[in-house]
């Protein structure tokens, strides 16, 4: 495995990731399980609060290990508040994770329960840095929404996203995605719990904020399946499909898990 080759498979997944990445073994890491009777309701937590400009998206490209769908981010236009946060918080991105099966693919866990996917909204903090690249290293520099997903009837709010991805199906490959709010993918209530961890895959810096919403979203069998049929090589090379991107939970440590309600 190199710093660029890294992915989820025996030779390259989450188990060796420490060999290149170090801070793998830190104390502060995402996913974690939470455990809810050991979260903590804190009272000062105020509501998150969300304004985004459907304009701002961008594009959606083919990473190999997964797709994400980018937004500008020179302004203002789309950003997170609230909630955990003291600034402002820029939207960078959005992606999935999911598993080979529907029995697991989140990556955060609730009481053990693994659900079926993961939605996460990337955000960095324009009030401090002046770039994602900047942010991603930084201790208060990225704050992630993370959204579990459990088997449902299909969910239409998802068919724009599933729509474009045939435009992206090897690696590398990337199309125009214009004109989408991504939270009309949240779910009704903005419940949370909140704790400090890091990137879920390398570099896997400490520097981010979750918010993970209490609320489950619904994701079909078949568009859990249009997840996996993506191709994480490129075009003209033997084609491996997209199986699985989701990082077991890793310890708490000594840090405490924060509920808005
Ligand atoms: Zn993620």
């Amino acid at each position: 495995m190199t710093s660029s080759n890294w992915g989820y498979d025996d030779k390259s997944g989450p188990e060796q990731w420490s060999k290149m990445y170090p801070i793998a073994n830190g104390k502060n890491q995402s996913p974690i399980d939470i455990k809810t009777s050991e979260t903590k309701h804190d009272t000062s937590l105020k509501p998150i609060s969300i304004s985004y400009d459907p304009a701002t998206a961008k594009e959606i490209i083919n990473v190999g290990h997964s797709f994400h769908v980018n937004y500008e981010d020179t302004d203002n236009r789309s950003v997170l508040k609230g909630g955990p946060l003291s600034e402002s918080y820029r939207l960078y991105q959005f992606h999935f994770h999911w598993g080979s099966t529907n029995d697991y693919g989140s990556e955060h866990t609730v009481d053990g329960v693994k659900y079926s996917g993961e939605f996460h909204l990337v955000h960095w903090n324009s009030a401090k840095y002046s770039s994602f690249a900047e942010a991603i290293s930084q201790a208060d520099g990225l704050a992630i929404i993370g959204v579990l997903m459990k088997v449902d009837q299909a969910n239409p709010r998802l068919q724009k996203v599933l729509d474009a991805l045939n435009a992206v199906k090897t690696k590398n490959k990337r199309a125009p995605f214009t004109n989408f709010d991504p939270s009309t993918l949240l779910p009704s209530s903005l419940d949370y719990w909140t704790y400090s961890g890091s990137l879920t895959h390398p570099p896997l810096h400490e520097s981010v904020t979750w918010i993970i919403c209490k609320e489950k979203i619904g994701i079909s069998p078949e568009q859990l399946a249009q997840f996996r049929s993506l191709l994480s090589t490129v075009e003209g090379d033997k084609a491996v499909p997209m199986q699985r991107n989701n990082r077991p939970p890793q310890p708490l440590n000594d840090r405490i898990v924060r509920a808005s309600f």
